[in-house]
């Protein structure tokens, strides 16, 4: 059961309520372990949900685009959903009925409003970057062109709701004492080696960051 209760009815878990989390703590945990976003808009032409990056701080979720995107230009001035996923492991059952997923999930919903104020979007820039990989401060400072040519749409993450399952599977009292494999297949996504590009020809050094990644999962970043 959740440790907090639901931050509106809209978000409030009806299916597997028992798999519930909706303690902001928990809640941001899951967030800062995720690298994408799937964001769901509705379009004059259907609804459309499109993969992107995301930042966040304690009150909001901030994602970018080019200033002419599509999906971030409908959204903006209305309500849009994005939703984070970790798959952590396939579950086999006695019977493929019961088979499962063990997972960590979040939804939000909310009102997306375009970030105007040219500091106030280079600080949400830095949140998207940085949540990615911890960047911002190494490359080319961006310009004001940059600024201008990008478009950042905020989320308050009042409305966010988790939902995590972990663990065995669950068969049927008649199924247990048969033949049939069940157990749990985990899967993990890890960060590699990192390399230099082909066309790399600066004089940095590669920053420790990036070093420091390979080999982890993105919860231990
Ligand atoms: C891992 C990942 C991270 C990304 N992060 C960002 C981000 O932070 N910011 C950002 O702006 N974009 C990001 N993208 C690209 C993003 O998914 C969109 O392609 C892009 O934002 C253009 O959106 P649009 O609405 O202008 O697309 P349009 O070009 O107007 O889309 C037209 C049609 O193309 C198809 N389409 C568009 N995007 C995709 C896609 N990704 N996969 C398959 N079909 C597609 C759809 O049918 C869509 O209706 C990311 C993509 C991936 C896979």
């Amino acid at each position: 059961m959740s440790d907090a209760p639901a931050p509106s009815a809209r978000t409030t878990l009806r299916r597997g309520a028992d798999r519930a989390v909706y303690e902001r703590t928990r809640v941001l945990e899951i967030l800062d372990a995720g690298m994408i976003a799937h964001v769901g808009v509705q379009t004059p032409d259907g609804p459309l949900v499109l993969p992107m990056a995301y930042g966040r701080d304690d009150e909001k979720l901030y994602l970018h685009g080019a200033a002419a995107n599509h999906l971030l230009g409908t959204g903006k001035g209305h309500e849009i959903c994005a939703t984070v996923t970790h798959i952590d492991g396939l579950v086999i059952a006695r019977t493929p009925f019961h088979n499962s997923m063990n997972y960590r999930s979040v939804v939000i919903r909310g009102l997306a409003t375009k970030i105007e104020d040219p500091d106030e979007k280079l600080r949400s820039l830095k949140l998207i970057t940085d949540h990615v990989v911890a960047n911002w401060d190494e490359g080319r400072e961006v310009s004001e062109i940059d600024n201008r040519k990008t478009l950042v749409l905020e989320m308050a993450l009042e409305e966010a709701s988790a939902k995590v399952r972990s663990g065995d599977p669950v068969d049927e009292e008649d199924d247990m004492a048969g033949p049939w494999w069940a157990g749990v297949i985990p899967v993990e996504t890890r960060f590699g080696e990192a390399y230099a590009a082909a066309d790399f020809t600066g004089s940095n050094e590669m920053p420790p960051q990036y070093g420091a990644v390979a080999g982890k999962t993105p919860d231990e970043r």
